[in-house]
């Protein structure tokens, strides 16, 4: 997820470093911190580069003071934490052969070849080692290798990072810490007092100045992993960690980390029957049971009514294509590996489809088209197939099928910024009716340093982007821009959503695109009887169904709003002899289409209430002979609170919570910490 919310921009410190002096002196003489959370830790060369402290420039040179508590800080803070444990777990297990060990969001990996797999007792020994090891406050200090002969004679113990340095060219620098472009690097970390060498690590930095200054962290797991991510390469030992400036952001952190683990969705969806999977189905194909099929019809729904009043029309398109389609879109042949294979029919091929974009395109091309239709709007919740690698999968949030929230707009260049504005103000409306109101967008922008990746239409470019920059700031919605994420034919807007527990999502993406129109020949009949090119505006403000439901199962930790509980009331009897009258209330809030059941079985009043706020069921409806007496109700919401009512009143109150789709007692507030 992009680590770049607004809101997080720095004062940027610039530093003048003379020649032949350490950025440490210039710091220093600065006056800024080089201890605690606010510490300078690396920095940042004019050509963006990121520098130890010990860098000695051959010419004065400015630079810009990093702190920890800074994005970059954080990562070379917890890239050094890997460091210490991997020197931690090598103190402690010689034979443990070095994978790679990079920063991650919020934390850090490192990969250990290793006979058999670390217990917890080992974990516990391992963080123990590198306590010691950041009490001691060694000093990292890079080294170059003169050759790489140099470097393959010194690190002939470890064959992962000799396979590192041999296939250097073809690695991804971005990915890996172990080597940059360039010269090779070692960093070696030495004792303060005694100045000897502890441990190295091939590396291209950089680094904390000290180990001392990795004031909070903790390890958190280990699983297998491949070696590269590859099912054919061996097997190493994943130790996952966290670092942060302080105890009390750990702190914070790990308390997250719990309220994520309780709202996981696979979790609640297994408690509450949302949905499940498969083996003989497949995999990343999840299967949606009655109450999950529930969630995913009432949001449907909502879509629908909503697209209806905003002028969508919707359509209907099928699931396999011929494979003309997809060279017309461009699919084919360059994204054929997110595409299934081929299926054969009397010699044709068909694919799964991987969007609905181009069925949509074709629907606009139906007929010829008058500047009177446009805009033109059509609507699908479509489904479409996408490959996953296995290990990619993560329950609904990444899965091999799913249903799309789609929509495509076709209209006048003049029309399109006032269009994708309510693209915008759109999800706005969804997101805030839903209690998500932590979000922002990501404009995500060509890379000019790479061209190839995109169509080569300059003036296209340009005014594409002028377009959507400026319904984005119409907008008032805040966002980031991002180099080098725009698709193949134009810039795109991501909505990123947090959720309760921190954790980002992109819900969806959407595009003003220019490119399409001529590719698939999208034309309209101006005023003047010319054919003109349309805009195409592409939509999907929900999601998919897959993603959303998922997102929206732990942002409301299962405890959905009304509108969207499964089971949104049960009446329970206080005693066998009541069971006649729960009977009649159930009929008739079923009679007013409230999702509803009495509960009639041999269990305990008191365990019967418990059943239903364990299943998350917002009302609970409990009646004895004074409510059967008097017509009344007596009511529980999901605070405990308890209230007896006529039941006409109880009705009505529970369509209200429904047709205003409250938020009244949803579970999308973090509790305090007890
Ligand atoms: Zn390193
Ligand atoms: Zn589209």
């Amino acid at each position: 997820m992009p680590d770049h919310a607004p809101g997080t921009v720095e004062q940027q410190v610039i530093l003048t470093v003379e020649a032949g002096t350490t950025c440490t002196t210039a710091v220093e003489r600065a006056g800024l911190p080089t201890s605690g959370p606010d510490a300078v830790v690396v920095v940042r060369a004019t050509d963006g580069t990121l520098k130890d402290l010990t860098w000695v420039p051959e010419v004065d040179t400015d630079v810009e003071a990093v702190p920890m508590s800074s994005p970059d800080g954080l990562s070379v803070l917890r890239h050094s934490a890997a460091h210490v444990l991997a020197q931690a777990v090598q103190d402690l297990f010689p034979e443990a052969k070095l994978g790679i060990g990079p920063p991650i969001e919020n934390g850090f990996y490192y990969d250990f070849g290793v006979e058999v797999p670390f217990d917890p007792d080992d974990i516990e020994r391992i963080e123990k080692r590198m306590r010691e090891i950041v009490k001691a406050g060694q000093r990292f200090q890079r080294r170059v290798f003169p050759s790489g002969d140099a470097a393959r004679t010194e690190l002939a113990a470890e064959p992962y990072k000799l396979e590192l340095i041999d296939d250097k060219s073809g690695v991804d620098a971005d990915q890996l810490m172990e080597i940059g472009e360039g010269e090779l690097t070692i960093y070696d970390n030495v004792d303060r007092k005694t100045g000897a060498t502890c441990w190295s690590d091939l590396c291209r930095g950089p680094h904390l100045p000290s180990t001392k200054l990795i004031y909070a962290s903790k390890l958190l797991r280990n699983a297998a992993a491949y070696w590269r991510g590859s099912e054919k390469n061996p097997q190493l030992q994943r130790i996952y960690g966290t670092a942060w400036p302080t105890k009390d952001a750990l702190q914070a952190h790990l308390h997250r980390l719990e309220e994520a683990a309780r709202r996981d969705h696979r979790r609640i969806g297994e408690a509450l029957e949302l949905f499940t999977f498969s083996k003989e189905v497949g995999k990343g194909l999840p299967l949606w049971l009655p109450n999950g099929t529930i969630v995913r019809d009432e949001l449907e729904q909502w879509a629908r009514t909503t697209e209806r009043r905003l002028g969508y029309q919707r359509v209907v398109t099928p699931h396999i294509t011929r494979e003309d389609l997809y060279y017309l879109s461009g699919h084919l042949p360059y994204y054929a590996d997110d595409l299934y294979a081929p299926i054969d029919i009397e010699g044709e091929k068909y694919y799964l489809k991987p969007m609905n974009c181009p069925h949509h395109h074709m629907v606009f091309k139906a007929r010829p088209r008058s500047y009177r239709e446009l805009p033109f709007r059509l609507a699908e919740y479509g489904t479409v197939y996408r490959f996953e690698r296995s290990g990619q999968l993560l329950g609904l949030m990444r899965a091999r099928g799913f249903t799309q929230n789609d929509a495509h707009i076709y209209c006048t260049h003049a029309q399109a910024k006032d269009e994708f504005l309510a693209v915008m103000r759109l999800h706005d409306h969804y997101y805030r009716a839903l209690g998500i109101t932590d979000f922002y967008m990501v404009l995500a922008l060509r890379d000019p340093d790479n061209k190839d990746k995109y169509h080569d239409d300059e003036a296209m470019w340009t005014e594409a982007e002028r377009l959507t920059r400026e319904a984005m700031e119409e907008s008032g919605i805040p966002y980031v821009e991002e180099v080098g994420g725009a698709a193949h034919y134009g810039p795109k807007v991501d909505f990123i959503i947090r959720s309760a527990t921190g954790r980002e999502f992109a819900a969806s993406t959407n595009q003003v695109d220019l490119y399409t129109p001529e590719r698939f020949g999208l034309s309209y009949r101006g005023a003047s009887g010319a054919e003109e090119p349309v805009v195409v505006i592409h939509q999907a403000p929900l999601g998919s169904h897959e993603r959303f439901v998922a997102y929206l199962t732990e942002h409301f930790a299962g405890a959905f709003p009304v509108w969207l509980a499964p089971e949104q009331a049960v009446v329970i009897p206080v005693m066998p002899e009541m069971d006649d009258y729960a009977r009649a209330v159930n009929d008739r809030l079923v009679a007013a289409d409230i999702r509803s059941h009495a509960d009639l079985s041999d269990a305990r009043l008191a365990a019967k209430v418990r059943t239903a706020v364990t299943r998350k069921v917002p009302l609970v409806v409990v009646v004895g002979r004074r409510e059967a007496d008097d017509g009344t109700v007596t009511v529980r919401d999901r605070s405990g609170t308890e209230q007896t009512m006529p039941l006409d009143a109880f009705v009505d109150r529970a369509l209200d919570l429904i047709a205003t789709k409250s938020l009244d007692g949803a579970g999308h507030l973090i509790p305090e910490a007890t």
